[in-house]
């Protein structure tokens, strides 16, 4: 009888791996396909910088505009796309939609405004990328100080020489550099000193326990500090509510994201948004 249940329980595991495996294959066989129907959108978030009291860049975050499921969020296909590979060709296209929209914002007169944009571990380890970024620079006319790369903090740690001299040749074109994510990883503010780096992004979880979690408090205004200390900006993601933003500005944060200020939009929606505020 064990045997049995035995023999079945493999025949069931191997026959939903099967399944599983051939999902996996139509999804990015479908993902594959969104691309050249141009189906991935990108929304823009607001970036506000606390004293001047406006927006002064926004974060691109791609979407899935699904023919039947509707908006596919990022957190559902960006894994696949690292893993097959698919990140390239989509990095490469959120890259060139990003920039052309900041320059096509920029030419709208509503003055200079900085993009934000998201790099995976696959299109930074990628030998391309400085030359995709060149590109996309060149082609959409925008100047290399109004784009921002962000790369998360586990990204970078991970193959540290390497990763200074990817940094350095992007630095060269002019771009920005970020650590996204902040305070996840388990990097020093110390190590980050290697980097050529911009500013820090604090991770969305410190923010969330603001005004509850003391120790988060204190980490939070702490690391704003000793990045100061280095010669780096900081923003906050993830705000939510006034006492989180009233907290993070009186411990010195540069700048703020969040749905406090406004959700991700599409181009058209986020240009009102900026037209609106009074920049
Ligand atoms: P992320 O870069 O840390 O982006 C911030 C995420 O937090 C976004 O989720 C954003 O919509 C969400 N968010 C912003 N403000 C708030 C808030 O006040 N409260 C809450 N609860 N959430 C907030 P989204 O758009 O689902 O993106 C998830 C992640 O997917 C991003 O995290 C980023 O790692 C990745 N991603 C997005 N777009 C791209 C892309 O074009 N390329 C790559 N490689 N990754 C991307
Ligand atoms: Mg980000
Ligand atoms: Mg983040
Ligand atoms: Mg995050």
């Amino acid at each position: 009888r064990a045997k049995e249940l035995g023999r079945d329980g493999i025949v069931q595991f191997s026959s939903d791996m099967a399944a599983s495996a051939r999902r996996k294959l139509s999804r990015t066989d479908e993902l594959r396909q969104a691309l050249l129907r141009q189906e991935l959108v990108l929304h823009f978030q607001p970036q506000v910088d606390v004293k001047k009291g406006r927006i002064v860049g926004a974060e691109a975050l791609v979407r899935w505009n699904h023919p039947k499921e509707g908006l596919v969020l990022p957190g559902d296909f960006i894994s696949l796309a690292e893993e097959t590979g698919l990140i390239v060709p989509i990095g490469d296209w959120v890259l060139r939609t990003a920039c052309l929209s900041a320059k096509a914002w920029q030419d709208q007169a509503i003055g200079p405004i900085r993009i934000s944009v998201n790099v995976s571990a696959r299109q930074f380890q990628e030998t391309g990328l400085t030359e995709t970024v060149a590109t996309a620079l060149k082609e959409s006319g925008l100047h290399p100080m109004w784009l921002e790369l962000e790369l998360t903090e586990s990204l970078i740690m991970k193959d540290l020489v390497g990763s200074v001299a990817k940094m350095h040749e992007l630095e060269k074109l002019g771009v920005k550099l970020a650590v996204d994510d902040f305070g996840t990883g388990y990097s020093s503010l110390g190590a980050l000193r290697r980097f050529p780096l911009s500013r820090l992004k604090i991770d969305r979880s410190f923010v969330e326990n603001i005004p509850h979690d003391t120790d988060d408090m204190a980490i939070t205004s702490a690391i704003i500090s000793l990045a100061h200390k280095l010669g780096l900006e900081v923003i906050a993601e993830g705000v939510e509510t006034e006492e989180q933003a009233r907290f993070l500005i009186e411990s010195g944060c540069d700048e703020i994201q969040g749905y406090l200020f406004g959700r991700p939009e599409p181009d058209t929606i986020f240009l009102a948004a900026i037209t609106n505020c009074g920049r």
